[in-house]
């Protein structure tokens, strides 16, 4: 969609200052123009309720707490508790009526109770990090320009493993289908290097394990994040952020994705092709 006559310059590319991320470079790889509305035109995201977001975000909220409070050694969330979340997170004016509301947070209380129930199983030694924004500094393109690669894990701990050797253990929760994402979990180490310096002494020998757990079907992928596997995976990942960094065309690119855009039929007009929606 061109909406202007500008030609791509640097006022077209992405903001050097902004932090990439895997959820950048996912959406990158969906629809560039949804890029350019977010980062480059900084349209303000029209504040669209999303009920898929909403559940979402009502238990990462819930489980989160709860994290907390295993560290603090504290009472954890009780199904009274996880509702008042879900009030706030999940307003009942926004569904059709009140059963269907119900059965969006009888869906929380079973993910939060899985999640919890995962969560002390782990028998966490320390618990490091939860829903913290980490990033790191890298250079990109042959000018070797620097720009910066973060991440948000839900939740990293230190335990050991089955074997009794120390690891430490990333876990991300999803509430959607079962969907892996290879690069994530090499992003994740990769941004967390200076802090593994920090917890263990020697951030390349590590012991460091990516688990999913899709709590919606109870299935969990756990990937050991070697050093073997994420040279493999890493010059596919700069290959994306070189691209991100270089785009000036940013077409949009409609697909059944569109319906959870922000910019859905508002300042994207792009229709979805029938045969994928
Ligand atoms: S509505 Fe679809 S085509 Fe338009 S910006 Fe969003 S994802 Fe891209």
């Amino acid at each position: 969609m061109t909406d202007d006559h500008t030609p791509p310059d640097a006022t077209r590319r992405w903001p050097h200052q902004t932090a990439m991320s895997p959820s950048s470079l996912k959406t990158y790889s969906q629809c560039p123009y949804r890029i350019r509305l977010q980062y480059i035109d900084k349209i303000p995201r029209p504040d669209i309720f999303v009920p898929f977001f909403a559940i979402g975000n009502a238990t990462h909220s819930a489980l989160g707490t709860i994290a907390q409070q295993l560290k603090a050694g504290t009472t954890l969330l009780g199904p009274e508790q996880i509702r008042i979340l879900c009030q706030l997170h999940m307003p009942m004016f926004q569904y059709p009526s009140e059963e269907t509301w119900e059965a969006e947070v009888q869906k929380v209380l079973r993910w939060v109770d899985l999640g919890r129930r995962y969560l002390e199983s782990l028998r966490a030694d320390e618990w490091l990090l939860i829903e913290h924004w980490e990033k790191r500094d890298l250079p990109l393109l042959p000018s070797r320009t620097r720009y910066t690669l973060g991440a948000k894990p839900d939740l990293i701990v230190r335990r050991l493993d089955e074997e009794g050797e120390p690891l430490i253990h990333i876990i991300d929760y999803k509430t959607g289908k079962v969907y892996e994402e290879p690069d994530v979990p090499v992003i994740h180490r990769f941004v967390l290097r200076n802090v593994l310096q920090e917890w263990t002494g020697d951030a390349s020998a590590t012991n460091v394990r990516f688990t999913w757990y899709w709590l919606d079907e109870n299935y969990r992928k756990d990937v050991d994040l070697t050093l073997e596997h994420c040279n493999y995976a890493w010059p596919g990942i700069v290959r994306q952020m070189e691209s991100l960094v270089t785009e000036t065309a940013w077409e949009p690119t409609p697909s059944h994705m569109c319906v959870y855009c922000p910019y859905y039929q508002n300042y994207c007009t792009a229709e979805i092709p029938p045969q994928v929606e």
